[in-house]
């Protein structure tokens, strides 16, 4: 077997220094190339460009071969896996917020990994605790390391989502996070007394034992399998169950 191709990408942007370093990580294990789009796409989810051409542009980050896109996190993994070769995992992060619970939906981060997921290739998505100033990638790049380890070894899963807290102190399995939701616009005024809102989420209800933001909230590195059938199944089966055929 050939050396392990990883493309590595992100939704805060090709410059973030959390692409850089999840990058470094994961040439440890791979050939890396980087896919980025060249301006913040946080929040983006999957959105892809259709209505005008997508283009990208070489350029380099630290030592890696690295290329800017003026698309989506989306945009980015489709060209990349189809423009720079064939890879054998992406890579999505390390994003500088978490993206557990609800917020997954909103995620350009989760979405990168995602487009890869539904190309068929494996790939995981990456978040951390929000910027700080000074910003010590220490213990993230500690916990990336350990969890490409033990991930790489294993059967390789379609959708993987991954959030670190600030230290960690161990490993969770865990599952999306449920009720956590309350999607607010938070009104204000522009400085000519115009009228503007920020969408804001904020947590509103107890955390669920064993969820994603359970195991940040205690300290533990969260690892949520993903899929991407959407079917409720129950829901599917009850509905099948009770119709009746038709007459
Ligand atoms: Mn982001």
């Amino acid at each position: 077997m050939g050396a392990v191709r990883i493309l590595v990408s992100n939704d805060d942007g090709i410059f973030s220094p959390g692409l850089q370093a999840l990058a470094e990580v994961a040439s440890e294990f791979a050939e890396v190339r980087i896919v980025a789009p060249d301006v913040e796409q946080s929040s983006m989810s999957h959105a892809i460009t259709g209505t005008r051409p997508l283009s990208y542009r070489k350029t380099k980050i630290a030592a890696f071969e690295a290329y800017r896109v003026n698309g989506t996190p989306a945009d980015c993994v489709a060209l990349g896996i189809s423009q720079l070769g064939p890879v054998d995992r992406v890579l999505s992060g390390v994003n500088l917020g978490h993206n557990i619970g609800h917020a997954i939906w909103h995620s350009g981060t989760v979405a990168a990994a995602k487009q890869a997921a539904l190309l068929g290739v494996p790939a995981i998505a990456f978040s951390a605790p929000p910027w700080e100033e000074p910003m010590d990638f220490g213990p993230i790049k500690a916990g990336v390391n350990a969890t490409l380890k033990s991930v790489l070894a294993g059967p390789p899963h379609p959708l993987l989502n991954v959030n670190f807290p600030a230290v960690p102190r161990g490993v969770r399995w865990t599952r999306q996070s449920f009720r956590h939701y309350d999607g607010r616009m938070v009104p204000g005024e522009d400085p000519s007394g115009r009228r503007h809102f920020w969408f804001t989420v904020v947590p509103i209800e107890q955390v669920e034992e064993g969820t994603d933001r359970w195991a940040v909230n205690q300290g533990y590195v969260s690892i949520t399998p993903l899929r991407l059938d959407l079917t409720d199944e129950r829901a599917l089966q009850a509905a099948q169950r009770d119709s009746r055929p038709p007459a």
